[in-house]
């Protein structure tokens, strides 16, 4: 997409700029580093090159090289995922080992057992009983050294598999996440929508959803550049999570789209929400931060839907969006929901 094309060539072009101005090597890795440091989108490498740079001006090539290291080549989720599977194969193959020594013991014990019984039987005087108990005595011992060794170690992979699972439960947050908003991304919304239809479905509290599309956007992104379109895209995600309540879940729907999923909240109330969320937006004056030029308003379109009994996620959706739609074709900047008069005059005709 030409868009697309815009915008990546932006990164590249910021990119390149940071290479020339710390005169570091155009290498791959070196462009890498700075090509996702332009898109912002991994806030924890922005955050540790600028906290580097705040401190020794410069950033060495160790630097770099430990920079890619923690942040972009242990970024790959695939590899982590990876390493983690391999970190959990080993930890069975141990505890096997480990069990299978335990069960060991406790048979050479259970035979010692059993051979002092048949020695103590036909023992005759003080000193054969007296060496038998002893040696009982002795593998009594081992035993209790044994079993204390094995819940050291079975404490101690308790604890390494909470953290492989803490690991794996972050790369599944990660997964659902868009890094340019902080929102939940597309994955996250179709997941929450569809579990909170179901449970709408089950206890028979409302549930209503809203849609949003920033207004002329693209106008926007071609006036002053795309970097600062992705600012306006972080401004509205923020809007969002501050303006709306905890059961309430926000996510980045596509590109300029946002949508929120109301559960427990009849129609009327969605609307508010909505209205609120667009007024906010609508309040803030937008800067450019490296310059102070003033960029002006964005506004944003809203449709909202409300569950009704035969709906699936799908149609929430398709009615929500269609709301949107009639919201742009009104003349934008306002919230439409399915009892509006305007919704009904520019809805396109049901297709049977
Ligand atoms: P409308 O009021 O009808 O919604 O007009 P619009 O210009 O907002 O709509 P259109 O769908 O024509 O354009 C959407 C634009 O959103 C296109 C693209 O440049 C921009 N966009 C989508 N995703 C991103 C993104 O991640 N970053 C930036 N900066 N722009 C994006
Ligand atoms: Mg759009
Ligand atoms: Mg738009």
């Amino acid at each position: 997409m030409q868009n697309d094309h815009e915008r990546s060539m932006a990164y590249a072009e910021l990119a390149l700029n940071q290479i020339r101005a710390l005169r570091q090597g155009a290498m791959p890795r070196n462009y890498e580093i700075w090509y996702v440091y332009a898109t912002g989108y991994n806030a924890e490498l922005n955050k540790a090159i600028n906290e580097a740079l705040a401190q020794n001006g410069r950033l060495s090539d160790a630097d770099l090289e430990q920079l890619h290291d923690s942040y972009l080549s242990h970024g790959r989720t695939h590899e982590r995922i990876d390493r983690i599977g391999a970190r959990v194969v080993n930890e069975i193959d141990d505890m096997m080992s480990l069990l299978s020594d335990a069960l060991g013991t406790t048979a050479t014990f259970g035979d010692n057992l059993q051979g002092a019984s048949q020695n103590l039987s036909i023992a005759t005087d003080h000193e054969q009983i007296k060496a038998i108990i002893e040696r009982l005595v002795g593998s009594t011992r081992e035993m209790q050294q044994a079993n204390h060794a094995l819940e050291e170690r079975l404490s101690s992979s308790r604890q390494e598999i909470t953290n492989l699972q803490a690991s794996l439960e972050a790369i599944s947050a990660e997964s659902l996440t868009d890094p340019l908003t902080g929102l939940g991304n597309r994955k996250h919304f179709d997941r929450v929508v569809t579990e909170a239809v179901r449970s709408a479905t089950v206890s028979r509290l409302p549930l209503s959803l809203l849609m949003m599309d920033i207004d002329h956007f693209k106008s926007f992104n071609d006036n002053y550049g795309h970097l600062t379109g992705d600012q306006v895209l972080r401004l509205v995600g923020m809007t969002l999570k501050q303006s709306i309540k905890t059961k309430n879940v926000p996510a980045r729907y596509g590109g300029e789209e946002f949508a929120v999923v109301l559960p427990d909240t009849p129609l009327r109330q969605a609307l508010m929400v909505a209205d609120d969320i667009r007024r906010v937006v609508m309040s803030k004056e937008l800067k450019k931060k490296s310059t102070g030029e003033i960029l002006g308003r964005v506004t944003l379109s809203a449709g909202v839907s409300t569950l009704k009994p035969d709906d699936d996620a799908d149609a929430l959706i398709e009615r929500a969006d269609a709301c949107l739609y009639s919201a742009k074709r009104n003349g934008r900047n306002r919230v439409i929901c399915e009892t509006d008069p305007e919704f009904r005059s520019v809805a396109p005709a049901k297709v049977a």
